[in-house]
């Protein structure tokens, strides 16, 4: 029996998170022969959701299903994953680098007396060693780090690790019991949802993000055309967050989310270097800014200097027309 590579998979929508499936690559690749990969499905009603799990896993999904557990509760979390930890002592547990990973992951570390590499966006193999990649100071440099010893804990960064491919088998499904702790300090009554995009803006594969530039709330109805279009999110400076543009949910930058979608459409936004911290790692980014000397185009892989209103429209009809 090999060591256990343990992914806490993670559920948005009533669907699994792409992000966990790129965690499974990532424990599929980091593991050694003979090992395997198991996952943690948590949540309220899910059956469906570790029966598709399983097809990515080459252990065991544990499912750990009570209606306490619909919405994602640290203290509720940590009890229904502590004792089948302990049990399973794995030797690494890999959580996306979301809003419910960065929480959880510290306190099973903690649990599990384990070190933790945060935000991962590349693993390579050097010799006997892993090395992970992850950035520094908004993406202005990387540090590649290992683990010395284990167990280990790790965050992956949504869109940079290659989602895992079906095993072609199916992993057994376990039951894992939980039983909510008597002293939960705090309880979700409610979740109110402030976008309504109908993809998620960190794992969007395309972004189209509107600045200042965009004027009016009013002018970001374009953006959203060409997003649905693509199938793509909308995301916003923080410019156009803080004039009212938009809802913050949408600011991406150093105080917003980090994207790193495979194209950024950046329109109307100057590019000041606290929204590059968000944005500059996406594979192509595409400005469109009438000022030829806004800094976005510093960045830029192919620029368009001109009025967002004009060009925004026209990308959305020629794009109609070649994905129809
Ligand atoms: C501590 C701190 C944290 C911050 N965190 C963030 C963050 O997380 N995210 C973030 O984005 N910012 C952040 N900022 C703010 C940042 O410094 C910038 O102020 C902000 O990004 C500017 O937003 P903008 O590019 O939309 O607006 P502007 O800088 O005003 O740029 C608007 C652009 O639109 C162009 N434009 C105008 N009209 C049109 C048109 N019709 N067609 C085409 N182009 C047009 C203009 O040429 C201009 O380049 C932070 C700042 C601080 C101090």
């Amino acid at each position: 029996m090999g060591k256990n590579y343990v992914v806490v998979a993670e559920i948005r929508g009533g669907k699994l998170r792409q992000v966990s499936l790129e965690a499974i690559r990532a424990a599929a690749f980091t593991k050694d022969n003979g090992d395997q990969t198991a996952a943690v499905l948590i949540g309220s009603q899910i059956a469906n959701l570790a029966d598709e799990l399983s097809r990515y896993i080459d252990g065991k999904v544990y499912l750990i299903d009570h209606t306490d557990l619909e919405h994602y509760n640290p203290e509720a979390y940590l009890a229904a994953v502590s004792p089948l930890f302990t049990e399973l002592n794995p030797q690494a547990v890999f959580f996306g680098h979301t809003a419910m990973g960065r929480d959880l992951a510290p306190l099973v570390a903690a649990h599990l007396q384990a070190g933790q590499i945060s935000d991962v966006t590349a693993i390579e193999r050097a010799g006997a060693d892993v090395l992970y990649t992850r950035p520094l100071f908004a993406g202005k440099a990387f540090e590649q780090k290992r683990f010395l010893d284990g167990p280990q804990i790790v965050t992956v960064r949504p869109n940079n690790i290659p989602a895992a491919e079906e095993t072609g088998a199916k992993a057994d499904i376990v039951s894992v019991r939980y039983t909510p702790p008597s002293d939960l300090r705090s309880v979700i009554r409610d979740v109110v949802r402030k976008t309504s995009g109908k993809v998620d803006l960190t794992e969007a594969k395309i972004v189209v993000s509107g600045g200042r530039g965009v004027k009016s709330a009013e002018g970001f109805k374009p953006l959203k055309e060409l997003a649905e279009v693509l199938n793509g999110a909308v995301g916003a400076s923080r410019g156009a967050c803080d004039a009212g543009y938009c809802d913050y949910a949408l600011q991406i930058g150093q105080t917003g989310k980090v994207v790193t979608p495979e194209i950024y459409i950046a329109c109307g936004i100057s590019g000041a270097i606290q929204h590059l911290a968000g944005m500059s790692q996406s594979r192509v980014i595409i400005a469109i800014n009438k000022d030829p000397e806004a800094p976005i185009f510093k960045v830029a892989d192919y620029g368009i200097v001109g009025d967002l209103f004009e060009v925004v429209p026209l990308l959305t009809a020629e794009f109609k027309k070649v994905l129809a």
